[in-house]
């Protein structure tokens, strides 16, 4: 093979930072089972549809210029002023940039751990150290942990609520007293892509606004591409005071949302019946999966989201693969556990006969040791 030509190097930042991982193991058949990412098992409503084809008649125009009309269809659906909300391609997007918006290189992140995989790698991306606070031993959030590692280098506190990948969740309460008890100088992200699972639907709508009058170093952001089923579209939002609204813009490239996109999250705003529906149907299933997966003799950790988590340490890759041989695609952490998504029914039963068979074995082994929860 010929010498590759001199390049100049990208950026040290890039030197060593995880790359993003995927719902599914390397294989060449497509999984049955599909439940790696947390996505909706349901595909979008003959009206997301109609939206979506509409759009595309204005193709040769540009949308708009900082997702005006998606952002105050937002600000109605939260009691909010417009200026409060900036939309971007996916709430992960958004994340990056209020994090380059807020840190300079040394400063500090600090987010309990383990939590979202895409966390360090921002934070690297903007030259910005991780502070990583251990999860308690029900794997769920310390607030005082969390208190204790913020120093004088923190610039943000990331707080993912219900956690990623645990499905833990703080109640609405504990938030607020950690909230309460956070320094006012440092950017308080709370990451509430799976809220819609955990609260009741008025809650989950009206609750940014209550928190955004009393802590205006909050930005909270939010997701369609859990419960309303537009992974694809990638669609997320920021509600925040407009002074941080206006960082992100500055940092944002103009026309973040394409067309498509805009008219796909506008149309399912105006169907939140679609949104109670997948909450009923996954609080079914994550029940029924949860103790299934329980009866089992696994380790399951109590979920808030459309997930579980299986603290199986050592033997999360053998999981992984078992569950990747029954055509079920979860996501899997070496030497941690393994997560997966609450599906459909048919998605449960699956998972239910693949695991009682793959630890039906490795308890007569005596590997797997239940924690219970
Ligand atoms: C899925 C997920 C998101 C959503 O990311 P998008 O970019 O909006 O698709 C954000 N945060 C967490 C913790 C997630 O699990």
């Amino acid at each position: 093979m010929d010498a590759l030509p001199p390049l100049p190097n990208p950026s040290h930042r890039l030197d060593g930072l995880p790359g993003y991982g995927r719902g599914r193991a390397r294989q060449t058949l497509p999984f049955h089972h599909r439940l790696g990412s947390n996505e909706a098992p349901d595909g979008p409503s003959p009206s997301v549809h109609a939206a979506v084809a509409a759009s595309f008649a204005s193709a040769h125009r540009y949308p708009d210029l900082r997702g005006e009309s998606l952002a105050e269809a937002l600000a109605q659906r939260h009691g909010l002023s417009p200026e409060l909300v900036a939309v971007g391609a996916g709430s992960i997007v958004l994340l990056d940039q209020l994090i380059r918006a807020w840190c300079d290189p040394g400063d500090e992140v600090v987010t309990p751990w383990r939590s979202y995989e895409a966390y360090p790698i921002l934070a690297g991306l903007a030259g910005a150290r991780m502070v990583e606070v251990p999860l308690d031993a029900a794997a769920r959030l310390d607030p005082a942990r969390l208190l204790a590692a913020v120093g004088p280098r923190a610039r943000v506190v990331l707080i993912c609520n219900p956690n990623n990948p645990t499905g833990t969740a703080l109640d609405a309460a504990a938030i607020d007293g950690l909230l309460a008890a956070l320094p006012r100088d440092v950017l308080v992200i709370l990451d509430e892509a799976y809220a819609d699972y955990a609260g009741d639907a008025a809650d989950v709508a009206e609750g940014p606004a209550l928190r955004l009058a009393r802590h205006a170093n909050l930005a909270v952001l939010r997701t369609f591409s859990k419960a309303w089923g537009l992974a694809g579209m990638r669609v997320g939002y920021c509600l925040a005071d407009p002074r941080i609204v206006a960082a992100v813009h500055a940092v944002q490239p103009p026309f973040p949302l394409p067309a498509p996109a805009l008219s796909a999250a506008l149309a399912c705003l105006a169907e939140p019946e679609a949104v109670a529906a997948r909450v009923a149907l996954n609080a079914t299933e994550r029940k029924r999966l949860s103790d299934g997966l329980c009866k089992a003799g696994l380790p399951v950790a109590e979920s808030a989201a459309n997930f579980v988590w299986l603290p199986v340490g050592d033997h999360a890759e053998e999981l992984a693969a078992h569950l990747a041989g029954a055509s079920i695609a979860v996501r899997c952490f070496a030497g941690e556990g393994v997560r997966i998504t609450t599906g459909s029914p048919l998605d449960t039963d699956a998972v239910l006969g693949a695991v009682t068979r793959w630890n039906a074995r490795s308890l007569r082994a005596g590997h797997v040791e239940n924690k219970g929860s």
